[in-house]
């Protein structure tokens, strides 16, 4: 602990001009506590996801010493590699990351395994869990097990349910955990469904429903912002917010996952998930404690107060959009239904605009409007807070009618910032008003390393902290709240005409801007 005052620690931070102080400044607030010793068995080890995101965060872990000394990576899936053909591939994919030092690789690789194995063949989890012993003895990494199941959403069940069968759910040598990556289901009854098959063998704690947006820094800092500063917390509600816009846009299209996206669309692929967190961030009341249960009960409260869509009334609250030719980033882009894997008559929305009420009594009446699409103008997921506008009177005569209201925008992505957006005198006789923004810029002031997403994640669940993964009544509640709107969208005899054409490269239909009627637009 230091030794200063707080006076003399702020002294320190107006010299410095950044957030300068002991306790809580560079590598220490990186790590949570040790890692135990434990094996990481990655289902689908073959995959894209592996390649792209687990083992390279594993990596990254393992060079910045947040992964144990004694520890073992088992891929498994269909496809015959050896350990060593998987070592080799992991390296290409890893080793193309920037900035990733070779240095420690081969050190990386001994722990690296790999076991070929079919999803529903019950006598290969036997084989699985023979060597997974085996390999534990060898690698002294005693109990502790993490089953990620990084496979395509329709054999999770079918994964769990023979982990299940072979005993390898147990926890009677240490823990034993597994990750499921989104989509948690593709309805209510598919949800639940999964739960069944995961629950049958592991307990809901055993469960890591895993959504890599909450473990983003800037998305982690919402809760800090609102909760450890006790100016915002009074203006956050209804007679201060007129409305909130949630902004997540990709440019790319579907890339090689139109089998999956095909059978997905934008509402169950972004909304169903990533956009109801983020919402469920801005809106929650404060937890009594900052720990697990207490967040996410606060979270689930908020689902549940979620007004539920007017389906007679549904084109008030709802824009869906499907990408047509058009131009990316200078670059001619095909529509939608050109790209391979997809149908020429697809009627899957690839964009989405969504007005959303929360029924209680803070944010009775405040429009929150979320929108995402693919193949949008630039890539930018960004949280505004529009606030109310001033009472015009004081200053109509010299003015005019119209103050800009104020603005907090919480950047996620490119920008990882927060900004107010407040008005100002310009110098002079005359009464001007400006706009200027008040800038943080999370990076200004912290330069010592800091974890991805998936690092977060992972790390997370080998300590079995779980704050930042789904629990299962919350991920209910939300399915609840879109279930009626996807059977509509999907079953109505005029599906055609609700999909509003766009051209890539765009913001989305312009029915999107007419929806906002005359306020901001999210992505503006
Ligand atoms: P892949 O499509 O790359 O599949 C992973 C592995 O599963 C493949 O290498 C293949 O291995 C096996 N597999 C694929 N199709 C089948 C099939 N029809 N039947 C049996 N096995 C099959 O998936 P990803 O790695 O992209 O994703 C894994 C999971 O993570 C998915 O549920 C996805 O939704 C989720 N996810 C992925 C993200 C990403 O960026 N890729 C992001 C967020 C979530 P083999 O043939 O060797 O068995």
């Amino acid at each position: 602990m230091s030794s200063k005052t707080p006076e003399e620690r702020e002294s320190q931070v107006e010299v410095q001009g950044e957030a300068v102080n002991e306790e809580r400044d560079g590598a220490s607030c990186l790590w949570l506590g040790p890692v135990e010793p434990c094996a990481i068995v990655i289902f689908g080890a073959s995959g894209d996801l592996t390649a792209r995101k687990l083992v390279p965060a594993l990596y990254n872990l393992y060079t910045q010493g947040g992964l144990p000394r004694r520890f073992l990576i088992l891929g498994a899936a269909r496809s015959g590699l050896s350990d060593d053909e998987f070592r080799s591939r992991m390296k290409k994919a890893v080793l193309a990351g920037e900035g990733r030092d070779p240095g420690p690789w081969e050190e990386f690789a001994a722990c690296l395994h790999y076991q070929p194995l079919t999803y529903d063949e019950p006598g290969d989890y036997t084989t699985l869990g023979v060597r997974l012993e085996r390999l534990e003895a060898l690698h002294g990494t005693g109990g502790g097990r993490v089953f990620n199941l990084a496979v395509p959403p329709d054999i999770y069940q079918t994964v769990a349910v023979n982990l299940g069968r072979a005993g390898l759910g147990r926890q009677e040598r240490g823990w034993t955990r597994v990750v499921v990556e989104k989509p948690f289901g593709r309805d209510l009854a598919s949800a639940r469904a999964l739960n069944q098959a995961l629950t049958a063998h592991f307990d809901e704690e055993q469960v890591y429903r895993i959504d890599h947006y909450l473990a983003k820094e800037t998305v982690q800092n919402i809760l800090m912002l609102r909760f450890a500063n006790a100016i915002f917390e009074p203006v956050w509600n209804r007679n201060y917010v007129d409305h909130v816009s949630i902004v997540s846009s990709e440019t790319l299209g579907v890339e090689h996952r139109a089998g999956y996206y095909e059978r997905a669309g934008v509402l169950r692929d972004m909304f169903q998930n990533h956009m109801l967190q983020l919402l469920s961030l801005v809106a929650q009341e404060p937890p009594s404690i900052f720990e697990a249960e207490r967040v996410r009960d606060e979270k689930v409260k908020v689902f549940r107060s979620f007004r539920p869509f007017d389906l007679d009334n549904l084109d008030a609250n709802l824009v869906l959009g499907q990408y047509g030719q058009g131009t990316v980033n200078g670059q001619p882009a095909p529509p939608y239904r050109a790209e391979a894997g997809v149908a020429p008559d697809s009627l899957t929305p690839t964009f989405a605009l969504m007005k959303i009420f929360v029924d209680n009594w803070r944010w009775q009446g405040v429009p929150f409007f979320l929108v995402s699409g693919k193949r949008m103008r630039s890539k930018i997921t960004r949280l505004v807070i529009h606030f109310k506008e001033v009472p015009h009177a004081l200053m109509r005569q010299v003015l005019g009618d119209h103050i800009t209201a104020n603005r907090l925008a919480l950047g996620i992505h490119p920008d990882e910032t927060i900004s107010l957006t407040i008005q100002t005198k310009n110098p002079g006789a005359r009464l001007c008003l400006r706009t200027v923004r008040m800038l943080f810029d999370y990076h200004q002031g912290y330069e010592a390393p800091r974890l991805e997403a998936y690092e977060k994640a992972l790390l997370d669940c080998m300590l079995g902290e779980r704050i930042l993964f789904w629990r299962q009544d919350g991920l209910e509640m939300c399915w609840s709240f879109l279930d009626p709107v996807l059977n509509l969208c999907e079953t109505c005899g005029n599906r055609a005409e609700r999909l509003k054409p766009y051209p890539a490269g765009s913001w989305g239909p312009p029915e999107a801007a007419a929806l906002m009627r005359g306020r901001p637009l999210p992505w503006a």
